[in-house]
C-alpha cells in the first residue's frame, strides 16, 4: 500500500489530480480512515475547486428511512465529525451526543466526504437553508462548531470581552462568532499578516506578537474569556 501511496503523491505532485484522487481512493480502500490519503485527497478537492468534500460534508439527502425525521429527500443538509450515536446514553439525552461512547465517526474508519454515499443517523443530517454557500458553510461543520461550542459551554455573553489566540482556520471564526455576539474582542496574532485578518474579520484590538514581545500579558485584565 505504501506504493499505492508514492504513486498518488507522482501524480499529485505533477497536477494528475483524478489519477492522484483515484489511488488515494485506491489507498482507502485497503485502510479505511487512512489519515494522509484523507488529508491528500481533502487538498485534491480544495485544488479542484470542490470545497464542500472533506472530513465533513454538505450534499442532499437522496433517500431516508421510515422512522427519519427532520428531514426530507433532496433537503440540503450537513454532516459534521458524527454520523450517528446511540440516541439513549446520558450524553446523547444532554446535548453532549458528540461524547457518546457509540458515536460513530463520518471519517475515522470510513470514507467520510470523501464517499459517494453517506449513510446517517438522521438526527446527525444537519438541515441547511436552500441556496446556502456550501464553501461558506462547509467549515462551520467542524471548526465553526469547534469554536462556537465553547461560547455555549462557558455562558459568554455580548457584554464580555473575549480574546481569540491564534487567527487561523478556527481563531477567524471564532473572532467572528465573538464579535457577532456583541462582545469586545481582542486578536492574537502572530504576524504583520494575521494582525491585519484580524482586523478585518472585526476585532476591536490586536496585540501582535512580532511587534509586542509581551504579547499575552499586555491584555492581563482585560479579558474575560480566552
Ligand atoms: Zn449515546
Amino acid at each position: 500500500m505504501p506504493d499505492t501511496l508514492h504513486r498518488a503523491l507522482r501524480h499529485h505532485q505533477q497536477g494528475q489530480l483524478d489519477e492522484a484522487a483515484r489511488l488515494y481512493h485506491a489507498v482507502l480502500a485497503a485502510q479505511p480512515g487512512h489519515l494522509e490519503a484523507l488529508h491528500l485527497l481533502g487538498v485534491v478537492a480544495h485544488q479542484k475547486g470542490d470545497h464542500a468534500r472533506a472530513v465533513e460534508l454538505i450534499g442532499r439527502a437522496v433517500a431516508i428511512g421510515p422512522q427519519a425525521k427532520g428531514v426530507t429527500v433532496g433537503q440540503p443538509v450537513g454532516v459534521g465529525w458524527g454520523a450517528a450515536s446511540c440516541m439513549h446514553c446520558h450524553q446523547c439525552l444532554s446535548g453532549d451526543q458528540n461524547l457518546c461512547a457509540q458515536n460513530v465517526p463520518t471519517i475515522v474508519g470510513h470514507k467520510g466526504g470523501f464517499a459517494d454515499r453517506l449513510r446517517v443517523q438522521w438526527p446527525w443530517a444537519i438541515p441547511l437553508p436552500e441556496g446556502l454557500n456550501k464553501a461558506d458553510a462547509g467549515p462551520l461543520l467542524c471548526g465553526g462548531t469547534t469554536v462556537f461550542g465553547p461560547l455555549l459551554v462557558f455562558g459568554v455573553k455580548p457584554t464580555d470581552r473575549v480574546g481569540v489566540v491564534g487567527i487561523g482556520g478556527l481563531g477567524h471564526l471564532a473572532l467572528k462568532f465573538a464579535k457577532a455576539w456583541g462582545c469586545e474582542v481582542t486578536g492574537f496574532a502572530s504576524t504583520d499578516a494575521k494582525a491585519d485578518e484580524a482586523r478585518s474579520f472585526g476585532a476591536h484590538h490586536v496585540v501582535n506578537r512580532e511587534r509586542k514581545a509581551t504579547f499575552v500579558i499586555s491584555r492581563a485584565r482585560s479579558i474575560s474569556c480566552l
